[in-house]
């Protein structure tokens, strides 16, 4: 706890933020499809939120299925050349 914040340690040392329920689907908005989304992949994704300093407990599977009902996503794999 920090300035009445809640952070969590992690594996490399920075501090993340964990964020309320109601920050999730901002920042996963935000990282993926915002001015600089680049729709990447879900595990990519979660790399991408640490690494800019948030954190909850179902970051992993939140970005995951984030990343499935993207429709950018879906169209990238239907549209893309092989
Ligand atoms: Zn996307």
């Amino acid at each position: 706890m920090y300035n009445d914040e809640l952070y969590k340690k992690s594996w490399d040392g920075p501090l993340l933020r964990c964020v309320s329920q109601e920050d999730i689907l901002k920042i996963l908005f935000e990282v993926d499809q915002g001015w600089c989304g680049s729709h990447i992949s879900g595990w990519s994704l979660v790399v991408k939120i640490t690494c800019v300093g948030y954190f909850w407990p179902t970051l992993v599977q939140d970005s995951m299925n984030f990343v499935k009902k993207c429709d950018v996503h879906y169209s990238r794999k239907y549209y893309l050349p092989r």
